[in-house]
């Protein structure tokens, strides 16, 4: 019983000790926390993004962003949100250590204050991983925007441990046709049906993927079928 006692009197002040060391950085600031933005396709993560950024570097803060190598949609090397904003970004694959660039980075730029990562889906469970000790060891707040599920209702690699590890999650919303929280991804063909199967990467904006319930997700039913009807109709008279 004694050791019981003895052994939850030292965890406890262990414990104490870690919290302490952990709230107290180098700034004497609150420690810096891992945030995942998720939301289904085209819900605005990408302008959040930049306006995030952007209030940094209005601030006097500056920031370092970065985004997949695999997005083709964009000039290599930036973020484009669908509403025109634009920034420079690292591009990121699958072999890119994100600790090391950024331990880099501030031994060149002690003012970068904030990591953002677009399309963090994408991400690997290793580099979640990565992100998290930037916030522990380094000391600068990652946030992370992407997809929860991809077109099959998968959750995607990067989204499943940024579930597992980040401090804070916030859900962007969108809609879906009727209305209803959109929170699944239907991908769809040059005819707007539904397809069910296929690779999991496959980039594309609006005309590829669109944000659905998910009963419409189950149903298949991409957009309002009487929707057409109605058209039909004017188009007649
Ligand atoms: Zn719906």
């Amino acid at each position: 019983m004694d050791n019981y006692l003895d052994d939850y009197i030292l965890n406890r002040s262990y414990k104490i000790l870690l919290v302490a060391q952990a709230t107290n950085n180098q700034d004497g600031i609150n420690m810096a926390k891992l945030h995942f933005y998720f939301s289904a396709m085209n819900a605005g993560k990408t302008t959040t993004l930049l306006q995030s950024s952007y209030n940094y570097n209005e601030r006097g803060m500056d920031t370092l962003l970065f985004s997949p190598a695999i997005d083709d949609r964009y000039a290599a090397g930036t973020i484009t949100s669908r509403i025109g904003l634009t920034s420079t970004a690292v591009a990121f694959d699958e072999h890119f250590n994100f600790f090391a660039h950024v331990a880099n980075a501030i031994q060149v730029n002690r003012n970068i204050r904030c990591i953002l990562v677009d399309e963090a889906q994408f991400l690997k469970k290793a580099q979640v991983k990565q992100l998290s000790e930037i916030t522990t060891h380094l000391h600068i707040p990652v946030l992370a925007y992407g997809l929860r599920t991809d077109f099959m209702g998968e959750p995607f690699e990067g989204s499943k441990y940024l579930l597992a590890l980040a401090e804070e999650l916030t859900e962007i919303k969108t809609i879906c046709h009727c209305g209803r929280k959109a929170i699944m991804n239907m991908r769809i063909d040059a005819n707007g049906n539904a397809v069910r199967d296929g690779v999991q990467i496959e980039i594309g904006g609006n005309d590829r993927y669109i944000a659905v319930c998910r009963m419409h997700f189950l149903l298949g039913e991409a957009r309002n079928i009487t929707q057409p009807k109605k058209k039909m109709v004017c188009e007649e008279i």
